[in-house]
């Protein structure tokens, strides 16, 4: 049976990232390595939108968060954390971890943090040195409102740090534009490649903070990252396989053009909400992003024997909720190298499973709506 990977990370890798992947290991000091980092770091600027350099990680996209948390904030310092599920949670746990002192703004899990109570919380804590906020909440399918939260915290002395795992590449993410001024990605979402790359970038404001903020970690020192990258190198030895492999997905989102990337997941979200909500299922999430649709187990369905199911019978792996969500919610992604055409075998999947496991529903009823939905959004 064929695989088809509907994670919201990792996700499909294109055929010509994958042959990279095959090619023999360089040495990461030559000239051709260090060619290879500048024009992924170009293009990751590209993605980022920004002018601002963007700094490769041999991590995965926590370590970035922790990069980020480590560098900006000294021990004790205030950090607002904006948190709608268990990605806000990660930048939680990593905040504790180097001793800030947090302020949280909470949304239930499906809802988002909304501009408002983040502003109410910045008037109320003038003193706050970081704001910590997810663009797309991954375990929800919510997605949050960056450009609002960008212009009320560039009013502040505050920075604002940006969870853009799954979001950046999947949805309309402007650092410069909208004021972010840390923003992290990993390389396993909707850049379409493995894991094990993360990628950061940093604003003029959060390097003056940074240059003031005794650092906390050695391999993480973002200002070695700086160094090494005006020699368009790395500090340590980079995974630089994975580097040349990410080179070929940016060429890709380059050839695409980053607004009609946007675009197209846009559609792709929509015609899928459609389906859904023709097969008498609902959305999770209130404010959903574009990067993946996360679906409401219905009363009286089995939500992680029906992806057992999926998997077993069709070879379509979605993921299943996460924590308190284990049970109760499908997350299906439709980011990178994901298409129209995919998501509706998925769809067209679930309906079969669900049918048989005595579900009542039209066959073909989702994949009928998508396929209007996904016309119409032309
Ligand atoms: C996947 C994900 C993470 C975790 O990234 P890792 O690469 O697993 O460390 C963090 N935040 C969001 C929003 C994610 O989707």
């Amino acid at each position: 049976m064929k695989p088809r990977l509907f994670t919201p990370g990792p996700t499909p890798v294109p055929e010509e990232t994958l042959l990279e992947l095959a090619k023999p290991v360089t040495y990461h000091r030559a000239a051709e390595a260090k060619a290879i980092l500048a024009e992924v770091s170009e293009d990751l600027k590209y993605v980022f939108q920004t002018a601002q350099p963007v700094y490769t990680l041999t991590c995965s996209g926590t370590g970035g968060m922790e990069a980020t948390v480590c560098n900006a904030l000294a021990p004790g310092e205030k950090a607002i954390l904006c948190t709608a599920g268990r990605w806000g949670e990660r930048w939680r746990g990593i905040l504790k971890a180097f001793g800030a002192q947090i302020v949280t703004v909470e949304a239930p899990y499906g809802k988002a943090v909304t501009p408002d109570v983040l502003h109410a919380a910045l008037a109320a804590h003038p003193d706050t040195a970081a704001v910590f906020a997810t663009l797309s909440e991954t375990s929800t399918g919510v997605g949050h409102d960056l450009e609002a939260f960008g212009k009320i915290v560039a009013n502040t002395p505050a920075l604002l740090a940006v969870d853009g795992i799954s979001g950046l590449g999947a949805m309309e993410c402007r650092t410069d534009a909208w004021g972010l001024d840390l923003v992290v990605t990993g390389s396993q979402k909707a850049l379409m490649m493995p894991p094990g790359l993360a990628f950061v970038s940093a604003s003029a404001k959060a390097w003056a903070k940074i240059d003031a903020t005794p650092i906390r970690s050695f391999y993480f020192d973002l200002r070695r990252y700086r160094k090494s990258l005006l020699e368009s190198d790395t500090p340590f030895t980079p995974a630089n396989t994975l580097i040349k492999a990410q080179r070929a997905s940016l060429k890709r989102v380059r050839a695409e053009g980053i607004e009609n990337l946007w675009a197209r997941h846009a559609r792709v979200a929509r015609a899928c909400r459609a389906g859904v909500g023709a097969m008498g299922l609902t959305v999770f999430a209130e404010r959903p992003n574009s990067a993946l649709t996360v679906i409401t187990v219905p009363a009286g369905v089995d939500g992680s024997a029906t992806l057992k199911a999926l998997e077993k019978k069709y070879g379509y792996k979605l993921a299943d909720g996460q924590d308190t969500l284990k049970g109760h919610i499908w997350r299906l992604s439709h980011m990178g190298y994901t298409d129209a055409f995919d998501v509706l075998g998925a769809l067209a999947a679930l309906e079969l499973v669900l049918i048989e496991s005595g579900f009542k529903l039209d066959a073909g009823a989702g994949v009928a709506a998508f396929q209007k939905a996904y016309a119409a959004g032309a």
